[in-house]
């Protein structure tokens, strides 16, 4: 499943490839993903333009020009499990059954949607509306915002008794985390992913958006070469997800210097979590 670093990767590919474009037709194939596709889907981005492609949590925005609203519309869409969008250039391969919406721009390529196990989706909005959207309005802070601090944390998580990595993993406390990255920021923040919200202090809610910050930054930085490659060919992702610490490294030694600890993986909430119980407190 895509996270917040592939979803980054994404957008910039495809901002790359087709903002600036004239939306010429578009194609519902199917409409029933996890949320139907609008009816007027259709009506509403034909002929509009698309400024930007941007993103908020896992949520890609195209932002699309309208003559009838100064602030244009929104097109929002959700990966998913299995979801990706594809730039193709003539000749076209022809569309397969999970190829569910098609986008023709007026440099004459195309920008598939799909999907095979139907969990992503597409929705409409306006861009001056956004953060009230049904699907945004309770998502909590933009991890890669300078604005995030420690001390937004911190008031988010002090009053909870559940552990760092359900609170990490919680939308409404920090926006678009997801299993990899919480461990992996709990191990570069050595601390616990069992340690309970409340017992957390300022300093460790400070390291803890730093590292946070710093495995998503080191994990698009890592992506961003490739993303060309990404939306041009198969959508398979590019080699970042290769350089874990501790996700899915249950038994290596722990790589922290002078640390003699091994990784072990444990569930919790019926998710792995991966983490040094000797360095990380
Ligand atoms: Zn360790």
């Amino acid at each position: 499943m895509p996270e917040l670093p592939e979803v980054e990767t994404i957008v910039r590919g495809l901002h790359v490839e087709i903002a600036g474009r004239i939306l010429r037709d578009v194609w519902v194939r199917r409409r029933d993903l996890r949320l139907p596709i609008p009816r007027e889907f259709p009506e509403r981005v034909i002929g509009r333009r698309i400024l930007a492609v941007q993103r908020r949590a896992k949520y890609l925005l195209f932002r699309l020009d309208d003559p009838l609203r100064a602030d244009g519309t929104l097109i929002l869409a959700h990966l998913g499990m299995t979801g990706r969008f594809a730039v193709q250039t003539p000749p076209f391969p022809e569309l397969g059954a999970h190829d569910h919406v098609v986008f023709l721009t007026d440099d004459g390529r195309r920008t598939t949607f799909s999907d095979p196990r139907r969990f992503g989706l597409l929705s409409l909005g306006y861009s001056d509306r956004l953060a009230e959207h049904p699907l945004l309005k309770d998502l909590g802070p933009e991890p890669l915002d300078a604005s995030w601090t420690g001390e937004q944390l911190l008031g988010k998580v002090a009053a909870r008794r559940s552990p760092l990595k359900a609170l990490l993993l919680n939308q409404s406390v920090v926006a678009g985390l997801g299993n990899i990255y919480v461990s992996e920021a709990l191990f570069r923040a050595r601390l616990s992913p069992l340690r309970l919200g409340c017992s957390l202090k300022l300093v460790e809610a400070r390291r803890l958006v730093r590292a946070v910050r710093d495995v998503l930054q080191d994990a698009i930085a890592a992506g961003g070469s490739t993303l060309r490659d990404y939306v041009q060919a198969d959508g398979s992702i590019g080699g970042f997800q290769t350089h874990f610490s501790v996700y899915e490294q249950q038994d290596q030694s722990c790589s922290h210097r002078g640390c003699p600890g091994v990784i072990r993986r444990i569930v919790q909430a019926g998710r792995s979590t991966y983490f040094c119980p000797a360095c990380q407190r």
